[in-house]
């Protein structure tokens, strides 16, 4: 019988690979797991994490403003960009250690450096080699710039965490979440921003009322958003960054970003030595239990391209590990569903969606009734503040069920979370027409909503 040094090697410490590689060390296996950067991957190191700190940093700004209303007088508090960028460096630092602490304890072998591939059971780390019996990449995946004149003076969301010095005047290219996100942080953070993305709506994907609401409120809060744009050539100057726009019109920046798309970190890595297929997209192709066109060798998260969330990758982790070692005592082998995955936005203010939206809860269930509310939470009466909230609810006629729920408004991640529950375990319309609302509460809007939206 063949020995391998490992039952598992990972390669790849992010959000997917640390969990893979620590909860298979703590069903017995012999696991290894090779990164060459911080230990934690994007979503600690320059995702989720770093840009929801500084999303709450931003909020200080408009909560400053706004607690005038409420009695609180006198000046408004100067910005320190440098104490937030050390503050922030110091909180990922420490996430990094326990990182590497939880794969430690779990008795996970940590290899420094690149890995690559050399056959379909051994990988080489910096000329040393390693074999396992399963191999699972977990690479994650990298921004990409477009062939834009000029692409050399732009940056990407992996260098908005450490600018120096902080952009006043900020261009921000594209539409999807992570643009807008970064639009309204430096917005918030007091950075003059325009967004400029080549459609006519904001975040492809979500719900068009949600779509349309964000961009009004996003608009409101001082972005200059541009549909339908596109950036022509980018050229440096001496007071900063000149951007011409196609059809002509221009304007001068101090720091452009482009956050237009992603793609999986599938290079340098061997796939092709072993044979390891690629979808069109460039992503690593698996099958419904993760595995590549190799059979010893797995992928997951965001290098397969897939849903780029961290959840998700900490999930698709759960169910190879289950599978290939077995699931916890006493569980059943868990699997992965991508119906009623929720998902936030922080945008200002931020979204919160899990399920259908309207369009596509309408091509796949037929006839569903909508209820939708667009109104100015019970803060805002004090708060000067003309911000509004939306909230929608897509119920399917034939079952009653609730199949899309979406919010704009203050944090309607953590409104949204709760509701997620509700939905994966088929809750119909009548059930939250009897759930009681917490008052006063913008989340109970969800529970009250009686009058149907007219055809
Ligand atoms: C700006 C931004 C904001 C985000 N915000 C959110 C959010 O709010 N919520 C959310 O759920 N998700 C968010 N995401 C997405 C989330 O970060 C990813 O979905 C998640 O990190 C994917 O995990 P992963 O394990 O697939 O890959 P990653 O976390 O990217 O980890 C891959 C790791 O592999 C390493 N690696 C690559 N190649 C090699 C090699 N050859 N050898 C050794 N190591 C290698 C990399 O250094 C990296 O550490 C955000 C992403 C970005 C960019």
């Amino acid at each position: 019988m063949q020995t391998f040094d490992f039952d598992l090697f990972v390669i790849g410490g992010g959000s997917g690979g640390v969990r893979a590689a620590r909860m298979s060390a703590q069903r017995g296996a012999r696991v290894a797991l090779a990164e060459f950067a911080a230990m934690g991957g994007t979503c600690v190191n320059v995702g989720c994490i770093p840009k929801k700190l500084y999303s709450y940093a931003a909020h200080y700004g408009d909560s400053f403003e706004e607690s005038h209303g409420f009695g609180w007088v006198g000046e408004k508090p100067v910005f320190d960009w440098d104490l937030l960028k050390a503050n922030r460096a110091r909180e990922i630092a420490r996430l990094n250690g326990i990182y590497v602490q939880l794969l430690d304890t779990a008795g996970v072998k940590i290899i420094k450096g690149w890995a690559r591939l050399l056959d379909e059971h051994t990988v080489e780390v910096d000329d040393k080699k390693f074999t396992a019996k399963y191999i699972l990449i977990s690479t994650g995946g990298t921004a990409t710039v477009p062939a834009v004149p000029g692409r050399e003076h732009v940056v990407t969301s992996d260098h908005m965490f450490d600018l120096k010095p902080f952009p006043k005047r900020l261009l921000v290219v594209g539409g999807g979440y992570i643009a807008s996100e970064f639009a309204s942080i430096f917005n918030g953070l007091g950075s003059e921003v325009t967004q400029v993305h080549r459609r006519d709506m904001l975040l492809t994907g979500f719900d068009d009322d949600v779509r349309r609401f964000i961009a009004a409120e996003m608009s409101k809060t001082g972005i200059k958003l541009q549909l339908g744009a596109e950036v022509a050539a980018i050229k440096k100057t001496d007071s900063g960054l000149q951007v011409e726009l196609k059809g002509g019109t221009s304007l001068e920046v101090d720091t452009v970003l482009y956050a237009t798309g992603r793609v999986a970190n599938a290079n340098g890595i061997g796939l092709e030595t072993v044979g390891v297929a690629l979808n069109a997209a460039g992503a690593v192709q698996v099958n419904d239990q993760y595995q590549t066109s190799v059979p010893s060798i797995y992928a997951l998260g965001d290098v397969t391209a897939r849903l780029q969330l961290t959840p998700v990758a900490t999930g698709e982790a759960m169910v190879v590990v289950d599978q290939l070692f077995g699931p916890a005592a006493g569980k059943k082998p868990r699997n992965m569903s991508y119906e009623f995955v929720p998902t936030a936005v922080f945008t200002h203010p931020n979204i919160g969606t899990v399920g259908y939206s309207e369009a596509d809860a309408r091509k796949k269930f037929g006839k569903v009734t909508v209820f939708r509310a667009d109104f100015k939470a019970l803060k805002h009466t004090l708060s000067g503040s003309t911000e509004r909230t939306l909230m929608k609810l897509l119920v399917e006629d034939a079952t009653d069920r609730v199949v899309g729920l979406h919010m704009v408004g203050p944090d309607a991640g953590e409104v949204v979370q709760g509701f997620a529950v509700a939905m994966k375990a088929g809750a119909t319309k009548a059930v939250f027409d009897s759930t009681i609302g917490i008052h006063p509460t913008v989340a109970e809007e969800f529970v009250t909503m009686r009058d149907p939206v007219k055809d």
